[in-house]
């Protein structure tokens, strides 16, 4: 299978990083809509491209993968590139997937090509557990924690407020709610209750720490309905003890069975992930097998890792699956 990544960030050299554990795929060009003398990628003779030129590479590159931030790159580029390739994308909004969805969709069809978004972990590989754990629990309640983790989204909003210099955010679970949720509680939880924040703040000479600090808690849709922590920390701290980009969660159904409803069930799916974008990539590119695949017996349109079976993933054919994983 020929690779090629669109955008290299973080998940552009995480797929750069991945495709070298998967012998049937290679990679053959990494596209930036950066001056792409400006951008060193770490496989030797691959060819970083122009965005402008992708057009002619058409027919060369059997599944792109893009890279792109999902706030304001995917919702254009994938309908836009599901119309000269087969595609994976990881959209991570998750309110707006029906919107994305229905966009590729139409270009993808259009173009008798496959694309499949919203691919990763969460979205991704949290949404299979959730629908395999409701489907077999009906009579239940789903939760999902996020963390010990960074939150890229919230390191940003507070590297925006005036006097920050720099900042990282952890999204952090609550032990005893967690607790109680696999103890099979049932319980209530609001948002507060779930999830702390706790943040690493540097600040510009001369900034107020106490306002700064204020502002932070108070922020709303971000940390306003959160028990949220403030540290302030000098450059070089968070340089050495907070560069990495860990993550992880879990994804638990708890439900009861039985004529008296007498018996508990907990299902539990759980990801402690050294690296967010290394292992989202790894997810993208199990994927985009699947795409190559779905698109080699005839399909055409936009998919969902709700709608590819498990078999599509894995480089194992049937009869090795069968005989080894079932
Ligand atoms: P980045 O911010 O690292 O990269 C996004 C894009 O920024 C790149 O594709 C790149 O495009 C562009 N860019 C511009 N300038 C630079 C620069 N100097 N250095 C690096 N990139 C630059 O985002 P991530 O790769 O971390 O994440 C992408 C998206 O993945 C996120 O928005 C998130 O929504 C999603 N995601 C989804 C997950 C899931 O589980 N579904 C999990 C993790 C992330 P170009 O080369 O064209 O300039």
């Amino acid at each position: 299978m020929k690779i090629a990544i669109f955008g290299y960030g973080n998940l552009g050299r995480g797929v750069e990083c991945a495709v070298r554990e998967n012998s049937d795929m290679d990679l053959v060009a990494v596209f930036t809509r950066r001056d792409p003398k400006t951008v060193k990628i770490q496989t030797e003779g691959v060819p970083v491209v122009s965005a402008k030129e992708i057009e002619a590479w058409q027919g060369k590159v059997d599944v792109l993968i893009l890279c792109g931030g999902s706030a304001t790159d995917l919702p254009e580029q994938t309908p836009q590139y599901a119309k000269l390739f087969h595609v994976v994308d990881s959209f991570d909004t998750h309110a707006k997937i029906p919107e994305h969805f229905a966009a590729v969709d139409a270009a993808a069809k259009a173009a008798n090509h496959v694309a499949v978004i919203s691919v990763g972990w969460d979205p991704g590989l949290f949404s299979l557990a959730r629908v395999y754990a409701n489907a077999v629990l009906p009579n239940g309640k789903d939760y999902t924690f996020w963390g010990r983790g960074v939150s890229q989204g919230h390191s940003d909003a507070i590297r925006r407020i005036a006097g920050v210099k720099d900042a990282k955010q952890y999204t952090v679970p609550v032990v005893k709610a967690l607790a109680s949720v696999r103890r099979g509680d049932n319980p209530e939880l609001t948002t507060r209750e779930k999830h702390t924040r706790e943040c690493f703040v540097v600040l510009e000479e001369g900034a107020d720490a106490a306002k700064i600090e204020k502002e932070i808690k108070e922020m709303p849709n971000y940390f306003a309905d959160y028990d949220t922590t403030v540290h302030f920390i000098t450059e070089e701290e968070l340089k050495e003890s907070h560069s990495g980009l860990a993550h992880g969660g879990f994804v638990i159904r708890t439900g009861k069975t039985g004529l008296q409803k007498e018996h508990n069930h907990v299902i539990e799916y759980s990801l402690k992930l050294d690296s967010n974008p290394e292992f989202t990539t790894s997810v993208l590119l199990a994927y985009a097998r699947a795409a190559y695949r779905l698109a080699q017996e005839g399909a055409s349109g936009c998919k969902t890792v709700l709608d590819i079976a498990p078999a599509y993933l894995s480089p194992l054919s049937a009869e090795e699956l069968r005989a080894k994983l079932l």
